[in-house]
């Protein structure tokens, strides 16, 4: 089955009870048993829910893998995937991470003994320097947050196999529509499924999906031992969001090149970071990749400073202001202020996240009135 028709169908066979064409919500925290452990699969909903058990089947299609397990967010999902090592183990990640990540990583698992270090991914061969004999995880983002780096998940997850190494993609920013890591070498694939999967901003939900029957085992065992599971509800969402997100995906990224195009050639405009650009360092490999180049475009300012920034951002319209991406609507954020405030100063300028660094998650909106706004905006800028 191709891409569209797995959104749609996979998983997913008419109610079982009452022939009922869309997944019912199972608004249920207990299942009545015929004679003690007599039932019919389902005992207790932290453990076992017919919603979730579709959501699972369908998110395990779309990223070519065998086993979805399914957590309350993204968060949830990767904190289950980090119990899967011990005290004294290493995680390595990439340096341009999701801030959140990197705040679970040094703030919660560094106290249990798990060890993270961050470096640049963007060259493979570089990243193998760092491995030890400790090292048991390579925590791999791509495209980067909000820089857009792109790191090749076959060179690495290559490498990483040959030392006896797991990966974990984490590939929300990509969806599984632009990009399958598993297809790739990968061991482990998250989302938050909050961000593209849902795609309308209204759930806030994770999943892991692999191929490796014993993690799989491990994770459903967390899922249920620790018990950070979506509500039924929630999942019906997700189900009702995946069943249009190769339509939403695919005209997102293409309003993100018209968005891309018409930003670098503003004369307010000093750079623009999109992996779509054939001079984008990383385009080789996410032409490579991914399907299409996403729909996230960054930008700075001439003028590179917060108060031009904030000028800028207080004037769009169809552009919100807000964290998160992913959705059918448009957002723009402020990495310096937002989602990367807790990284010093000195820090983030070394990796190029300036004061007027600008990140849009573009939407599926008519993107003419999309560039209209960003052009209205910019244009208040004193010159
Ligand atoms: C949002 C996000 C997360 C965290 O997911 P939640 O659902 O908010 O817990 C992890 N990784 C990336 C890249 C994200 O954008």
């Amino acid at each position: 089955m191709k891409f569209g028709t797995k959104a749609i169908h996979a998983g997913i066979e008419p109610d079982p009870s009452t022939g009922a064409v869309m997944t019912p919500i199972y608004q249920t925290s207990t299942y009545a048993q015929e004679s003690p452990g007599v039932h019919h699969g389902y005992e207790y909903a932290r453990t076992q829910n017919p919603t979730r058990s579709v959501l699972e089947k369908n998110l395990a299609a779309l990223e070519n893998g065998q086993f979805a397990i399914c957590f309350s967010s993204g968060l949830a999902a990767m904190d289950s995937v980090i119990r899967l090592f011990q005290p004294g183990e290493e995680v390595i990640a990439s340096n341009d991470l999701y801030g959140g990540s990197y705040r679970q990583l040094t703030k919660v698992h560094g106290r249990y003994g798990i060890k993270s270090l961050f470096v640049d991914m963007t060259n493979p061969a570089a990243v193998a320097t760092h491995f030890t004999p400790q090292t048991r995880l390579l925590w791999i983002e791509t495209p980067t947050n909000p820089m857009l780096n792109i790191v090749d998940i076959q060179a690495l997850c290559s490498l990483a196999r040959q030392h006896g190494i797991i990966t974990c993609v984490d590939n929300t920013f990509a969806s599984p529509y632009l990009q399958n890591p598993l297809d790739l070498g990968a061991d482990l694939v998250l989302h938050s499924a909050t961000k593209y999967i849902g795609g309308h901003s209204d759930v806030v939900h994770g999943a892991v999906i692999t191929n490796d029957e014993g993690m799989a085992t491990q994770l459903r065992f967390l899922q249920n031992a620790v018990g950070a599971v979506p509500g039924p509800q929630d999942c019906f969402l997700l189900l009702r969001g995946i069943k249009t997100l190769h339509l939403r995906v695919e005209r997102a990224c293409q309003n993100a090149v018209k968005i891309a195009d018409f930003l670098r050639q503003h004369p307010k405009v000093k750079h623009v970071y999109y992996p779509g650009f054939a001079d984008h360092p990383g385009h080789e490999v996410a032409k490579r990749q991914m399907r299409l180049f996403g729909a996230m475009v960054s930008f700075t300012l001439h003028t590179d400073t917060l108060e031009f920034a904030t000028h800028m951002l207080a004037n769009t319209h169809l552009f919100t202001l807000a964290e998160s991406l992913g959705g059918v609507e448009s957002l723009i954020g402020h990495p310096a202020t937002m989602t990367h405030a807790s990284i010093p100063r000195e820090e983030r300028l070394k990796v190029g996240l300036t004061d007027s660094l600008t990140r849009l998650s573009v939407g599926i909106e008519d993107v003419d009135d999309l560039i209209a706004d960003l052009a209205q905006a910019l244009e208040k800028l004193p010159a």
